[in-house]
């Protein structure tokens, strides 16, 4: 049968292969046999944010809503690449929006953060990532999003610390400009 024309992920394996000769292994030990295409299955999964659009995640799932109350969604586990070494940083991600005339499913919020998260990133822009992503698709008053993450880059190597927490947060709209309306959120937030 014809092989598959390449796509750009079929160089991954033989990349893979290269970096264990290059970190002193034998890519031919029993073991590593199928490493080179666990690990290229394994990073197409954690980047395939890329081939992924908010619109497309909440697509059919935006209503409208007379509510105005703030939306919140605690908790929500995430993992993630660091763009500086490619190691995992992971966490949870609270977020809270005050609606004004449109709503999303809930089950559509984790979703939005994932296709940011699946891709090499930085905290910071996580953060605000999906709070404007968010911001752009439902026009609400103000979205709050708050992040708590650890990062192995600096636990198991450099500093070495391990256990710290990294907090990020971005606030739009009222969450910004209404010291009431950010206070009701990162008291949810901090609620048991
Ligand atoms: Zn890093």
């Amino acid at each position: 049968m014809a092989k598959a024309k390449p796509q750009p992920g079929d160089h991954i394996p033989e990349l893979v292969e290269s970096l264990l000769v290059e970190l002193g292994e034998d890519p031919s030990r029993q073991g590593l046999k199928g490493t080179p295409d666990r690990v290229s299955r394994a990073l197409r999964e954690l980047t395939d944010g890329y081939g992924m659009s908010v619109s497309q995640v909440i697509s059919g799932a935006v209503f409208d809503q007379d509510y105005d109350e703030m939306v919140l969604v605690k908790d929500i586990p995430f993992y993630s690449l660091c763009e500086h070494h490619m190691l995992p940083f992971f966490g949870s991600c609270h977020v809270g929006y005050l609606p004004k005339g449109r709503v999303v499913g809930l089950s559509k919020i984790p979703r939005v953060v994932g296709v940011f998260a699946h891709r090499l990133q930085l905290q910071e822009r996580l953060t605000r990532e999906i709070a404007e992503a968010l911001n752009g698709a439902l026009e609400p008053k103000g979205v709050g999003v708050v992040v708590e993450a650890r990062h192995l880059c600096m636990e198991m190597r450099g500093v070495q610390k391990p256990g710290g927490q990294m907090i990020t947060s971005c606030m739009l709209g009222t969450f910004r400009k209404d010291p009431r309306t950010r206070a009701e959120f990162l008291d949810l937030v901090r609620r048991n």
